[in-house]
């Protein structure tokens, strides 16, 4: 059993999918005007850990990220800098995949770019004129009248009966103290440059809100199980999401909204005055692995702030050591081949399933590995215990990804080892141990067995 906090309801409830075992996931993708930094890819691999564990319960995925390729913010960029709108966009959507991949998010089944749906975000502003949800002003932009909308500020707990809504916003990004009538469609500026779509309504582009409304549902369906972003997504992208699919098709738009909280640096706003607005492949310089990095963003609680230090990395090695050396080791001994696992594996689905609560999940573990370190040091464990043991850290590993994999022995290791194995049969003993100290200086060791030599990280 799953339980989610659902930001609609603002409470925990079990996860019931709307069709048996499967799961439609939207979560709100990068905004490709610049490199993504910490920050995003703590939601990012927030919507990670989210995904694999509904793997890991047996559902299937279907997830579609966005790519949020026009907007106020990549307009600005593009023009800014004299260059295309898709010279920027498609810059930025490179180094966003190459960071995913070096982090070892789950590749999503689409990635939609929004210029490539504007025929589909045209339908859906026509069906919200025809309603009367939407109006179209004089100079050609299309509002969303959330007037219309009695439900409007649901997620975002604001109660919009008893404002005057008098006014309404162009920008995509506006404060909850104000919520005032939306762009769906926004009038061609000069200042667009030659960035603009023909739409009934004379030349113009999308409002970033419709963008997702629009692609969510025509990857997903009208109505689907979960959508994700960080809590800032909440307002007004969110909201406005809802009252946009919620009017223009009359039916419920998603069951279960998912929101992560922020990740400070020095436990205050990253920012650039600072020049602490980090990104993956400056950390990877500072000499954090990628499963460091895992590490950090998901043993906090995805809706706990992430204060990032940069002097923490030791403290982090330390802890990963801890499971990655007891892998070792259970990799080292013989081992039979058994499709169960121990019982800490229920205690563990049981702390994932509430909510992902991550940091309980990880304090289990090490406390598992302490009394496991233990027992094979007693030599009390049976062999389908050792096996179950190995079967439990593959799937905990299949959910965090914070361990290396030991089957990866590098070239120039084997090299040495196949070398080793000539001095032996040759009883070269002197050889054979110069070589051996060799490979444990490079961080490998080597265990002599029955079947011949075993390899495995110290
Ligand atoms: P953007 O590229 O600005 O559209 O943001 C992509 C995702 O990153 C969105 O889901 C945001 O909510 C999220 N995000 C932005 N800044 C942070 C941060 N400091 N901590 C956590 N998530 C963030
Ligand atoms: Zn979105």
């Amino acid at each position: 059993m799953l339980k989610f906090f659902n930001s609609l309801t603002n409470k925990k409830e079990t996860f019931k999918p709307i069709i048996k075992n499967k799961v439609n996931l939207y979560t709100c993708g990068p905004t490709v005007y610049d490199k993504a930094h910490i920050g995003n890819f703590r939601t990012f691999l927030f919507e990670d850990l989210l995904k694999r564990t509904l793997i890991a319960f047996g559902y299937e995925v279907n997830h579609v990220m966005n790519i949020t390729d026009v907007d106020d913010k990549t307009i600005k960029r593009a023009n800014d800098s004299g260059k295309q709108l898709s010279e920027i966009t498609e810059y930025y959507t490179k180094l966003f995949f190459e960071d995913s991949l070096s982090l070892k998010i789950l590749p999503a089944n689409n990635y939609p770019l929004a210029t490539e749906h504007i025929p589909g975000m045209i339908e859906m502003i026509k069906l919200l004129i025809n309603k009367n949800f939407a109006y179209v002003t004089e100079e050609g932009s299309v509002f969303f009248k959330i007037s219309s909308y009695k439900n409007y500020g649901n997620l975002t707990n604001i109660n919009t009966s008893e404002m005057q809504i008098s006014s309404r916003v162009s920008s995509d990004e506006y404060n909850l103290d104000s919520p005032q009538d939306f762009a769906l469609w926004k009038a061609y500026k000069e200042s667009d440059g030659n960035i603009f779509w023909n739409s009934p309504w004379g030349k113009g582009r999308p409002g970033w809100h419709i963008e997702c409304s629009s692609m969510s549902i025509e990857y997903l369906g009208k109505h689907f199980d979960i959508h994700c972003g960080g809590f800032d997504n909440k307002f007004p992208h969110h909201e406005n999401e809802i009252a946009q699919s919620e009017c223009a098709f009359g039916t419920k738009f998603v069951n279960y909204w998912l929101h992560s909280e922020f990740l400070l640096v020095d436990g205050g706003k990253m920012s650039k005055s600072l020049g602490n607005v980090y990104t993956i492949p400056t950390l990877i310089k500072n000499g954090f692995t990628p499963e460091e990095i895992r590490y950090i963003m998901l043993t906090a609680h995805y809706r706990s702030k992430v204060n990032f230090k940069l002097d923490k990395q030791h403290e982090v090695k330390m802890a990963i050591k801890r499971i990655q050396t007891v892998k070792s080791r259970l990799e080292s001994i013989n081992r039979i081949s058994t499709n169960s696992f121990p019982k800490i594996k229920n205690t563990f689905d049981k702390i994932l399933g509430d909510d992902l609560d991550t940091p309980k999940a990880m304090a289990l573990v090490f406390d598992w590995v302490r009394k496991l370190n233990i027992d094979m040091d007693k030599n009390n464990l049976s062999d389908e215990e050792i096996s179950n043991s190995f079967n439990f850290i593959n799937y905990f590993n299949s959910i965090f990804c914070i361990l290396v994999d030991n089957s990866k022995i590098p070239a120039n290791i084997t090299k040495l080892a196949e070398a080793r194995e000539t001095a032996r049969k040759n009883n070269d003993w002197e050889e054979s141990d110069r070589l051996r100290d060799i490979i444990n200086a490079k961080g490998w060791n080597i265990r002599d067995g029955n079947s011949g030599q075993k390899i495995f990280p110290k």
